[in-house]
C-alpha cells in the first residue's frame, strides 16, 4: 500500500467515526497524563492536590472528559467541540498556577489543546488565532493571582511557553495546509482518471457495438494466443457448430469443424484460431462448421498485430461467411459438368463421321476436302475443350511445348475462321513473317488463336476487321489479334480472363458466349510460362497480346 493510500485510508477511518467518539479520542491523551500526575502526587508531590486552583483545574478537566463523552456533538455545529480544547488550556493554566515545589512546569500540558485547535477543520487563520488565544490562556490565572511577585524566570516561561504554543501551531497549520494540497491535488487527478476511465469505458462500449453490428466474425487474440475479443457473429457461428448439449461458448478444439471438401474433423493444429495463435498469417481459409444439414462455410483470415511495445501483439482472426457461394459455385460446376457431358456424344459421332468422310475423299473436290478438315479440327478441339471441363478437381492445362512455327498456327486459325468472318463481315489479315519459332504447345497456341480470332469476329457485330501482327525481343514472341469491334471498359478489360465473366456491353447485344473461353485461353498461355493481356476502348476495338518465351533459334537444315 502506498504511502498516500495508508493517509488516504486514515482520513477517511477519522471522519467515519461518531463525532463523540471523535472528540473523546482528542480529549484522551491530555487525560492520561493528567491520570498520571495524580496518580504519582500522593508519592511525588504531596501537597498538589491540597491546593485550590490544582483541584480546580484536575475537577474542569474531568467534567470536560465528562463533556465529551455525553454531548450530542453531532446535533451541534462542528465547530463548538473546539470549546473543550479551549477549555482545557485554562485548566492547563489553574495547574501551572497552582504548582508545587518539585514539581516541573506543566505549562507544555496546553500542547494538546493547541494541537487540536490547529488539526480541526477551521479555517487557518481562525485556527492559528484561536491557538494564540489558548497560548495567551494558560499565562491567564497568574494574572489574576493577588499578591503575586513574578520572578524573572516566571515571566520568561510566561512569554516562551505561549510562544512555543504559537509555533507549534503554526508547523501544524503549516503542514496542515501542505496535507490538504497534496489531497487536493490527488483528488482532482484521481477525478481525472475516473474521466478517462469512463470515457475509455464508453469507447470500448462502442467498439463493441460497432463490432456486433458487422456481418463478419472478429476474434482477437492477445500474444499468447489467448482469446480476448469475439464479437456476436462469430459467438453465433461457434455456436451452430457446437456439440449438442454443450455450454453456448465453448473451445475452438471442440467445435464441430471440417476443412471444405472433406469430411474428416479438422485437426487441431489446422484450426482457424489455432493457427492463428500458433503465428501464422493467411487468408481464404475454407472451413465448414457444424455438422450435416446445417453447415456452414466460412472463409478464415488471420493477420498479426503488431506489437507497439505496450504489450499488445497477437493476432486478428476474421470469418465471411461463404456458404451461399460454395453452394452456387457446386450449382454451376454441376450445371457444366452435365453440360459438357451432353456435348461429348454428338461431338464423338461428328468427328467419327467426318474421319469416315475423310476416309475416302477421292470423289470430293479439294476445296470441300479443305473445309471438311478444318471442320474435324475444330471437333476435335473442342472435344478437348469439353474434355477439360469434366475433368475432376482443380482445372490445369496440360501444355507439350516444343519449338513451333506460330506464322503457320497463325495462318491456320484465320482460314479456320474465313467462313465466319464473312459472314459477319469482317475482314481478316495476317501480318506475320514465317517462319515465327517459340516454345510452343502446336494444339493449345491452336487452340488460343481460334479463340481470340472467333472472340474478335464475334465482338465486331458491325463488321470491321480483324488483324493479327507479331512482334519480337527480350527472348519473347508476340502475337498480336486487333480487332475494330465493339471493344470495351478498362474496367471490363481488366476482368475477360475470369471464369464466367461476360462484358454488360455483349449482355446487352445478347452476343452467345459462357466466358469461358478466354480463362482457358489464359492457363494455357500460363502454362507456357508466357502472358496473355488485354487492351481496350469502347467503340474502337480490342488488342489481346500473347506472349510465348522464343526459345532456342531452330538450326537450319
Ligand atoms: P465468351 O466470348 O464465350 O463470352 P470469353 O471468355 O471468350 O467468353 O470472353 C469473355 C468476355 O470478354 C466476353 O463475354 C466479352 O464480353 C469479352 N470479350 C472477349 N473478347 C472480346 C473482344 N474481342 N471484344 C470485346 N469484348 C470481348
Amino acid at each position: 500500500m502506498s504511502e498516500r493510500q495508508i493517509v488516504r485510508n486514515a482520513d477517511g477511518y477519522f471522519k467515519a467515526l461518531p463525532p463523540r467518539v471523535h472528540v473523546t479520542l482528542c480529549q484522551l491523551p491530555m487525560a492520561a497524563v493528567l491520570a498520571a500526575v495524580v496518580l504519582a502526587a500522593p508519592a511525588g508531590w504531596p501537597g498538589l492536590l491540597d491546593g485550590g486552583p490544582c483541584r480546580a483545574a484536575f475537577g474542569l478537566h474531568a467534567v470536560l472528559l465528562l463533556a465529551c463523552v455525553l454531548v450530542p456533538w453531532d446535533r451541534l455545529g462542528p465547530h463548538l467541540p473546539l470549546v473543550i480544547p479551549l477549555l482545557d488550556v485554562v485548566a492547563v493554566g489553574l495547574i501551572r498556577s497552582g504548582g508545587v515545589e518539585g514539581l516541573p512546569d506543566l505549562g507544555l500540558l496546553a500542547l494538546f489543546p493547541v494541537l487540536w485547535i490547529s488539526g480541526s477543520r477551521l479555517p487557518a487563520r481562525s485556527s492559528l488565532a484561536l491557538s494564540v488565544v489558548a497560548a495567551l490562556l494558560t499565562g491567564l490565572p497568574w494574572v489574576f493571582e493577588a499578591g503575586f511577585a513574578p520572578s524573572p524566570d516566571r515571566i520568561a516561561l510566561d512569554v516562551l511557553v505561549p510562544l512555543l504554543m504559537v509555533g507549534v501551531s503554526l508547523t501544524v497549520l503549516l503542514v496542515r495546509s501542505r496535507f490538504t494540497h497534496q489531497k487536493r491535488r490527488s483528488e482532482d487527478r484521481e477525478t481525472e482518471l475516473q474521466l478517462l476511465l469512463t470515457h475509455s469505458r464508453g469507447r470500448e462500449a462502442l467498439l463493441g457495438q460497432i463490432l456486433d453490428t458487422v456481418d463478419v466474425g472478429i476474434v482477437a487474440l492477445d500474444a499468447d494466443g489467448r482469446r480476448i475479443l469475439t464479437n456476436s457473429w462469430q459467438s453465433q457461428l461457434e455456436a451452430s457448430a457446437a456439440p449438442a448439449g454443450s455450454p453456448p461458448s465453448v473451445r475452438e478444439a471442440e467445435l464441430i469443424l471440417t476443412g471444405h471438401g472433406h469430411t474428416a474433423p479438422l485437426p487441431p493444429g489446422r484450426r482457424p484460431l489455432q493457427r492463428a495463435a500458433a503465428g501464422e498469417t493467411f487468408a481464404d481459409y475454407l472451413v465448414c462448421y457444424g455438422g450435416e444439414p446445417a453447415v456452414r462455410v466460412a472463409s478464415a483470415g488471420a493477420r498479426p498485430l503488431t506489437d507497439d511495445g505496450a504489450g499488445s501483439g497477437g493476432s486478428v482472426v476474421q470469418f465471411h461467411e461463404v456458404t451461399v457461394h460454395i453452394e452456387s459455385l457446386a450449382a454451376e460446376k454441376e450445371v457444366v459438368s452435365n453440360f459438357s457431358h451432353e456435348l461429348r456424344t454428338p461431338l464423338t459421332s461428328i468427328i467419327g463421321n467426318l474421319d469416315l468422310v475423310l476416309g475416302d475423299v477421292d470423289d470430293l473436290p479439294a476445296p470441300a476436302v479443305r473445309r471438311i478438315e478444318i471442320a474435324q479440327r475444330n471437333a476435335e478441339r473442342l472435344l478437348a475443350l469439353v474434355s477439360e471441363l469434366l475433368k475432376p478437381g482443380p482445372r490445369a492445362v496440360s501444355v507439350r511445348p516444343c519449338r513451333t512455327d506460330l506464322a503457320a498456327l497463325v495462318e491456320a486459325a484465320l482460314s479456320s475462321a474465313q467462313a465466319h468472318a464473312r459472314s459477319m463481315g469482317v475482314l481478316l489479315s495476317a501480318d506475320v513473317s514465317a517462319p515465327l519459332w517459340a516454345e510452343a504447345d502446336p494444339l493449345r497456341i491452336g487452340q488460343v488463336l481460334d479463340n481470340l480470332v472467333s472472340n474478335a469476329i464475334k465482338y465486331s457485330p458491325g463488321g470491321g476487321t480483324v488483324r493479327i501482327y507479331a512482334s519480337t525481343g527480350e527472348g519473347w514472341v508476340r502475337l498480336h489479334v486487333e480487332d475494330t469491334g465493339m471493344g470495351m471498359t478498362a474496367a471490363d478489360a481488366a476482368q475477360v480472363f475470369t471464369r464466367f465473366f461476360r462484358s454488360p456491353a455483349a449482355r446487352a447485344n445478347s452476343i452467345p458466349g459462357a466466358g469461358l473461353g478466354l480463362s482457358i485461353t489464359q492457363d494455357i498461355v500460363e502454362g507456357h510460362g508466357g502472358k496473355i493481356t488485354c487492351t481496350s476502348r469502347p467503340g474502337h476495338g480490342s488488342t489481346f497480346t500473347v506472349a510465348l518465351p522464343a526459345g532456342s533459334t531452330p538450326q537450319t537444315a
